[in-house]
């Protein structure tokens, strides 16, 4: 991702849950590259620091039994606490549905590909499912940025996208 994707990622983020987006999109970035699995990628802003107190998560709405650390109160504001296991899982999945796109992108554009086909997830929404078409390799909508958060929609290769 590049810094102008990164800032548009970032004003996805709810304000109101994430005290600092930015930083929490930069943090998960220098992890991604040796945490391949979202899930894992999201303890890194759950599990940093030292364990809260079960007393500490009770206090901030969390879930006593989830391992969460110190960072995660740098990451989130009081009302996003509560929801963090969810918020950063929904950050890591996201940074990699991405990723997984303009790595595709760029593989499929050296290998001469022309078109790809954005194809929505099984159960996507509405507005993803109007995108289904063909786009040249590099003007294709990407997920998530151009979309919306939560999206899982990617891409695929047609029979005629090397014409
Ligand atoms: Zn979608």
């Amino acid at each position: 991702m590049n810094d102008k994707q990164i800032e548009k990622l970032a004003s996805m983020l709810d304000p109101s849950l994430w005290k600092n987006p930015l930083g929490a999109i930069k943090t998960l970035l220098q992890h991604q590259g040796k945490i391949f699995d979202p899930r894992k990628l999201s303890h890194v802003i759950l599990r940093g620091g030292t364990e809260l107190t079960k007393d500490d998560k009770k206090k901030a709405g969390i879930n006593p039994n989830a391992k969460t650390g110190s960072a995660a109160l740098s990451c989130f504001t009081d009302d996003g606490l509560k929801d963090c296991v969810d918020l950063a899982f929904e950050l890591a999945l996201a940074i990699a549905t991405i990723d997984e796109s303009l790595d595709k992108q760029q593989r499929w554009k050296r290998q001469n590909v022309k078109r790809l086909i954005f194809a929505p997830a099984p159960d996507c929404c509405d507005s993803c499912k109007k995108l289904e078409k063909e786009y040249p390799v590099d003007k294709a909508p990407i997920p998530v940025l151009d979309t919306h958060l939560g999206c899982r929609c990617s891409y695929t290769m047609g029979a005629n996208c090397f014409d």
